[in-house]
């Protein structure tokens, strides 16, 4: 993973140098936008703000239980278990970003990263890992990339076996974030 080389205002921003050639923008909202992805893509037309959008941490055919069903009409989000997503299995970052919350054993959701993606489509976006089995390797600020392991796969806070709880936030932050259904949103 590449390091920060330096960083220099722009504009209202922060401009992020990474010592791969890398180069971002911390935009004041706490979003990011990438312009240089790296060296080998400098020459590559950027693009289009927002155009990765957001994929899936693990294949939907380890979805253990859906947003919202019948049975847990308050389940604001995913469930992944089993397969691919066995307890200490890497969790991916859905899309670029910055990690906007790291939550240590709380009661609810363990260990957990929130990751603000910034504008997609228009609009602000959000997504939440929870009952990571171990306290994140990432740290409020970091910018992450589509991908990149937030952490693993286990079972902390109010979990009954190991899984991960994927959330997907749209607009506002913390409680004023609207859970949105993610199959609407992640591809
Ligand atoms: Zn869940």
């Amino acid at each position: 993973m590449a390091k920060p080389r330096s960083i220099q205002p722009y504009g209202n921003s922060l401009q992020v140098l990474m010592d791969d050639g890398s180069t971002f923008l911390m935009l004041p909202s706490g979003g990011s936008l990438w312009l240089v992805a790296s060296e080998t893509e400098a020459t590559a037309p950027p693009p289009e703000p927002g155009s990765e959008g957001l994929s899936w941490p693990f294949p939907l055919s380890v979805v253990t239980d859906d947003y919202r069903i019948p049975s847990r009409p308050k389940h604001d989000g995913m469930d992944f278990s089993g397969g691919p997503a066995v307890d200490g299995a890497p969790i991916a970052c859905a899309g670029n970003g910055v990690v906007w919350r790291v939550y240590d054993q709380t009661a609810q959701v363990g260990n957990c990263v929130v990751v603000d993606h910034g504008t997609i489509f228009g609009a602000n976006f959000k997504t939440l890992y929870a009952h990571m089995k171990h306290y994140p390797p990432v740290k409020v600020g970091d910018p992450v990339i589509k991908g990149q392991t937030l952490g693993v796969v286990g079972n902390t806070g109010l979990s009954y076996g190991a899984h991960l709880h994927f959330e997907v936030w749209l607009n506002g932050s913390g409680g004023r974030a609207e859970k949105v259904n993610p199959r609407l949103y992640v591809s």
